[in-house]
């Protein structure tokens, strides 16, 4: 049997790092070396056995995150998507004929961001020329993929202008992952979140603010996200085991985080918690 793990293809919010037009501190040194820049968020699933890989969330990226994954030799054979922001979905133009020119590849989506998927009418040439095939998802409804792998999708509080926002439990034979990097707060999902840890391994969770104090010239009210300092306390009940599994991700540009501020990086690791990292993996099975 050979391995089927998780492969992280990126941890940065939607406008990846360094972010657009930003010369402040936290992307100054950046610009400078392409070796700290971070792609938006998302998660390969790579089945060795069968030579197949699974995106979850597709970034504007997606060509480079696709790259880091070729010497496994393995064809993509689906995407999920957690929601109609563009860091998230974005990267499916790529599969038109301009570009990759794909064959049917399976698009699993909950019904408003399948609407619109299909009303939007630069995503539905992907369905008229047969690039994409939409297949709907409903909510806490475990869906195998195949013998060794199930995907269960459940929604989350986000700002939902164009779609409803869902994680999802990437479920093994032997281990069980959750990908959840876009909420509003913890406020109406900390037992939910609670329950999640217990029966899963590794989750992935939105870490985009270290502090709100990070954000100086846009109204942080208009972009809720839990900040890092507050989800670390409302789950410092957690025993250490539990808090360990919950690695951050989907980091904004002037998350302290990004920069290697080790004050910061010291402070998430001290008091138990994980951090994601491009390229790390994580077998299930
Ligand atoms: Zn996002
Ligand atoms: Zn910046
Ligand atoms: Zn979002």
């Amino acid at each position: 049997m050979k391995k089927i793990f998780i492969y992280v293809l990126g941890t940065a919010q939607d406008g990846g790092y360094p972010h657009i037009a930003c010369n402040q501190n936290c992307c100054q040194e950046a610009w400078k070396n392409p070796e700290v820049h971070r792609f938006p968020s998302s998660l390969a699933l790579v089945d060795m056995n069968r030579q197949k890989y699974w995106l979850f969330d597709i970034t504007p990226e997606v060509k480079s995150q696709i790259h880091m994954l070729n010497d496994f030799g393995c064809s993509l054979a689906g995407v999920f998507i957690t929601h109609a922001h563009i860091g998230h979905y974005m990267g499916l133009v790529n599969f038109g004929l301009e570009v990759l020119n794909t064959d049917k590849i399976p698009v699993y989506t909950m019904p408003r961001m399948r609407d619109y998927i299909e009303n939007n009418s630069m995503l539905k040439q992907l369905i008229d020329s047969d690039n994409i095939e939409l297949i709907s998802l409903l909510k806490n409804n475990i869906l195998p993929i195949n013998s060794s792998i199930s995907i269960n999708a459940f929604e989350v509080p986000h700002r939902n202008e164009l779609s409803e926002t869902v994680g999802f439990e990437i479920i093994g034979n032997k281990k069980s992952a959750v990908y959840l990097p876009d909420i509003d707060s913890w406020d109406t999902f900390e037992d939910n979140l609670v329950n999640l840890v217990d029966r899963n391994d590794i989750l992935f969770v939105d870490g985009t603010f270290y502090s709100k104090d990070e954000i100086k010239n846009r109204n942080i009210e208009k972009i809720p996200h839990p900040e890092i300092l507050d989800s670390m306390r409302r789950f410092s009940n957690l025993s250490s085991t539990n808090k360990k599994k919950l690695y951050f991700t989907h980091f904004n540009h002037t998350n302290y985080i990004l920069r290697n501020d080790k004050e910061a990086y010291n402070n998430v690791v001290d008091l138990g918690f994980s951090i994601a990292e491009e390229g790390q993996t994580f077998s299930i099975n």
